[in-house]
């Protein structure tokens, strides 16, 4: 949200004997007084007259502890994610509501390719906001707190486990290209700083298997078929042979796209696939 467009701004205006009263008008700089260009008359108000933080999704203003890092939701906002406990699936990471089972409807007559795929929080309310705005209105500072909740998944699930790299979930160069990021890798790169793990860009995907959001298992599968491939830097210096590999994805929904992907992998000679998602 550019800064303009908050409603929340705290608008002054000093032009009347120098007494700060609510802003009527755009200000102009005193002549005679300050012959400042006016975007440092500008920036002189905004340093003494700062506007206030608000959560970029609800709008509400944001108040910050000293030396806190301004974050981009508040923390309502935050707190109204729903995370997922046990018990869960131990193989797609859904949570559950009975305990002692260990797979869910989906996955108990299905076979996986990955090991498991774990994931923080559930893909609705303010989380499907988040990322919907993030994918489909490019805002790309939602990127943050998804990347928190995506490195809350890998300290609750992955810390103890042996992960050679990072592997992100590709998107068609066109789809790339329209959007302007790929937010899977995006939130790939946020795991590695955070991590230390490395990434690799093992996979490419084909521009033809179109949308997948309205399709069913089924079809997401066919359409899948064939659509995802090891990139040839990948590919042709065996980069990921041998090598435990965790899948980072936005959400789980299927899981169609990332056995698809999985499948590639493990036939490119990966030991391991594990998944790691935002949302499931
Ligand atoms: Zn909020
Ligand atoms: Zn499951």
């Amino acid at each position: 949200m550019s800064k303009s467009n908050n409603p929340l701004r705290l608008s002054v205006c000093i032009c009347r004997n120098g007494v700060a009263v609510p802003r009527c008008h755009s200000p102009t700089p005193p002549k005679g007084v300050l012959s400042l260009p006016k975007r440092w008359w500008n920036a002189l108000l905004n340093l003494l007259f700062p506007e206030p933080i608000t959560c970029l999704l609800c709008n509400q203003p944001i108040t910050l502890l000293d030396g806190e890092e301004s974050p981009v939701i508040c923390t309502l906002c935050s707190n109204s994610a729903t995370f997922i406990h046990s018990p869960i699936c131990q193989r797609c990471g859904r949570g559950m509501s009975s305990v002692g089972e260990s797979a869910c409807i989906d996955c108990s007559h299905v076979e996986l390719p990955f090991e498991y795929s774990r994931s923080c929080v559930a893909y609705r309310g303010v989380v499907k906001d988040l990322i919907l705005q993030l994918k489909f209105q490019s805002r790309q500072e939602f990127i943050a707190p998804l990347a928190d909740w995506l490195y809350a998944a890998w300290i609750r699930y992955y810390a103890d486990c042996s992960i050679d790299a990072v592997v992100a979930v590709p998107m068609s160069s066109g789809d790339e290209r329209r959007r302007g990021f790929n937010q899977s890798r995006r939130l790939s790169e946020a795991l590695c700083a955070r991590t230390g793990l490395n990434g690799i860009d093992a996979l490419v995907r084909k521009d033809t298997s179109g949308s997948q959001t309205s399709r069913n298992r089924h079809q997401r599968l066919k359409a899948l078929r064939g659509a995802f491939a090891l990139s040839q830097a990948v590919d042709e210096s065996g980069g990921i042979v041998g090598r435990r590999l965790l899948l980072v994805d936005d959400v789980y929904t299927t899981g169609s796209t990332v056995c698809a992907c999985a499948q590639v992998l493990l036939a490119g000679g990966a030991s391991s696939v594990h998944v790691i998602t935002v949302a499931r």
